[in-house]
């Protein structure tokens, strides 16, 4: 008798790469509400247990705020503990994880473990316009909606769109001095990561990230369906 191997297709785990401010959260929204699948953001899950008060969140707070890095124990093991969770069996997509070749191989472990197909896709933008987009990042605090005073200003300055609350937040990251720090961070540490990706056979998808929103949404979406479909609307 023969054992079927486990299906592989079962599940899509998707990882979104991109330097800070190339748009990862808003392609990752649109991606996650079209596959119905959650946002699983390492920087959103450290800034909720920073915003509690938590003792991971004060041990963490000043290294946020630095533009830093959490070590990769701490953040291996939230991403572990998230996606032990029953809404990521349908799938999960992974929006600033893995930032280091040492979460990389933490994430290969964990997917070992898991039926999964694997979809790597990289939004490329350079330095300038990441300084210009961040600077100008503006979010909602109450409904999570960004915007950007430059590109994407909300209709009333200051007023969220969405749920009219006031005032809208700048991240303490998001200062012109941490970001160049953020933006030298990914560029040393996080573009090494895709050659243990590359080097297990994986492919890395690139999208240019200075094109329209709905041009880089329409991009992705299309590498998604050529990889397999996973039910959508
Ligand atoms: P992000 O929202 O992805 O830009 O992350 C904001 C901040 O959270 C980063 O500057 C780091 O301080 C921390 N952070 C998020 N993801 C990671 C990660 N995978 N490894 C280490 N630190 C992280």
């Amino acid at each position: 008798m023969t054992i079927s191997p486990p299906v592989k297709e079962a599940v899509r785990a998707i990882i979104l790469f991109g330097s800070p401010g190339a748009g990862k959260g808003t392609q990752a929204r649109k991606i996650t509400s079209r596959y119905r699948i959650p946002q699983i953001s390492t920087g959103d899950i450290i800034r909720e247990e920073v915003g509690s008060g938590s003792s991971l969140g004060k041990k963490v707070e000043a290294i946020l705020a630095a533009g830093r890095l959490v070590d990769d124990e701490t953040v291996n093991q939230l991403v572990e503990a998230r996606l032990d969770s029953k809404d990521c069996r349908k799938g999960f997509l992974l929006d600033g994880y893995p930032r280091t070749i040492c979460q990389a191989r933490a994430l290969q472990g964990i997917l070992d473990r898991m039926p999964c197909r694997l979809v790597i896709i990289e939004v490329q933008v350079g330095y300038n316009e990441t300084v210009r987009r961040i600077t100008g990042r503006r979010l909602c605090a109450q409904c999570g909606a960004i915007y950007n005073i430059y590109s994407h200003p909300p209709k009333v300055a200051d007023v969220c769109d969405g749920c009219g609350h006031r005032p809208l937040s700048i991240r303490s990251d998001d200062r012109p001095e941490v970001v160049k720090k953020r933006f030298h961070l990914y560029q040393e540490g996080t573009v090494p990561v895709y050659e243990v990706f590359r080097s297990a056979g994986e492919k890395i998808h690139q999208v240019d990230g200075t094109q329209p929103e709905q041009v880089v949404c329409a991009q992705i979406f299309e590498i998604l369906e050529a990889e397999g479909s996973n039910d959508h609307p």
